[in-house]
């Protein structure tokens, strides 16, 4: 076995030899020379074995996977070919895409770091500065999904996120029915959710979503309705609970500010206990919040409303859901408590997509899920700068397509 074949087989460098090969030991890079394995040029295309018409001495280099510490080049020049369909193009390069400056192995690796670790972290075990990284994968990730289509969406989630610490939105498409996003748009409201409608879905499938759920802004109702003929609204739970949340602390803030020095004491640290859910609450707990009963009636008496509209989402029978809600709303109403009374004027206006709920059972627990993921995703980053790196971030965690697998098997090594 000759040298050159023994570093081939040991780099496990599949379609191609190894022609010479060079180790800068101080910096450590290891340089290879190589040429496709196979005799003769073939067209990106077609595939088809195509004559050379010019054969240049301009060197490409790709990056491929770094061993031993020593990062990993190879050279090439790539010869320009005459193909009888395609006319004069470059030689098909088997081992990167067209364009790419790093091999399919390369980009395997890159894809697989970034779902498990920080961007940081993958440039460092990968050797290149993190922001070549965030390049070389936004490239990758847009070329794995060029010419994706949505497909068999049938239960859509719309959402919008903060990104960068909160100055900056972008609006998520979630497919429930899958767990995954379908689509990432910057910005939020009407005009960006008509963006997705407009451009990512045919007439033929958004007349085949049969369900829909959001929060309770205007905009987003307003384009499920006009752009999804058939398909019945129902408000994200986990929206409305806020809602009914901070319409409770509104009641506590009110009365803090009523409150003297010495009645404040009774009031301190109960803003997260107003917030928590009755099946996660310690006895203990309660009976802070029951004593409320002594102390303020008025934070009590929100509570009780809070914790009594809990049992609408239990309910298996629609009718049996609206009586409740109907009765709910009428003593909430009597509360005297301007929040409330608010939040009882919200949910009268979207009556008619809070009851579906019961039919549906969309809980959005699933996009609650995607949600969460798609928190651990932006702190791993401390917020991201650009929309873009966030939004690669997002599709390679959570996205409709499983993107180290539409890699070639050939290139699947770590
Ligand atoms: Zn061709």
């Amino acid at each position: 076995m000759t040298v050159n074949k023994f570093i081939r087989n040991l780099l496990n460098l599949k379609e191609m030899a190894v022609t010479h090969f060079e180790l800068d030991d101080r910096q450590r890079i290891l340089n290879l020379w190589v040429k496709p394995y196979k005799n003769g040029c073939r067209c990106p295309e077609c595939n088809r074995r195509c004559r050379i018409v010019n054969e240049t001495d301009t060197y490409r280099i790709w990056r491929d996977l770094p061993i031993y510490g020593c990062s990993v080049l190879l050279w090439y020049c790539p010869k320009e070919t005459l193909c009888r369909q395609h006319g004069r193009v470059q030689e098909n390069i088997p081992w990167a895409d067209a364009y790419g400056r790093v091999t399919y192995r390369f980009e395997y690796a890159m894809l697989v770091y970034c779902q498990m670790m920080t961007q940081k972290a993958a440039a460092a075990i990968l050797k290149i500065p993190p922001s070549t990284l965030s390049d070389i994968l936004h490239r990758t990730i847009t070329r794995i999904r060029e010419g994706h289509r949505i497909r068999g969406l049938k239960t859509i989630g719309i959402d919008e996120i903060a990104y960068c610490k909160g100055r900056k939105y972008a609006t998520i498409a979630y497919d429930i029915d899958r767990a995954c996003v379908v689509w990432v748009g910057k910005g939020k409201g009407r005009e960006t959710i008509d963006v997705f409608f407009n451009e990512m879905l045919s007439d033929y499938q958004k007349g085949k979503i049969q369900w829909a759920t959001c929060d309770m802004s205007q905009a987003y109702i307003g384009a499920i309705e006009t752009h999804c003929p058939n398909a019945k609204l129902v408000l994200d739970r986990f929206h409305i609970v806020k809602k009914l949340n901070e319409a409770v602390d509104q009641v506590r803030k009110e009365q803090w500010r009523e409150a003297s020095v010495d009645e404040r004491r009774a009031l301190k640290g109960l803003r997260w206990l107003l917030y928590r859910h009755s099946s996660t609450r310690s006895k203990r707990q309660t009976r802070i919040l029951n004593q409320l009963r002594k102390g303020n009636r008025r934070i009590h008496r929100a509570w009780i409303l809070k914790d009594e509209f809990e049992q609408f989402w239990d309910y298996k029978a629609p009718w049996a859901a609206e009586r409740f809600l109907k009765l709910w709303t009428t003593t909430a109403l009597k509360s005297r408590l301007e929040p409330i009374r608010n939040f009882v004027k919200t949910v009268r206006e979207h009556w008619h997509r809070i009851i579906p709920f019961i039919e549906s059972r969309i809980t959005n627990s699933t996009a609650e899920g995607l949600n969460r993921i798609i928190k651990i995703v932006k702190n791993r980053a401390s917020g991201f700068r650009t929309l873009q790196a966030f939004t690669d971030m997002i599709f390679l965690a959570v996205g409709d397509v499983d993107l180290p697998a539409q890699i070639s098997e050939d290139f699947r090594t770590l």
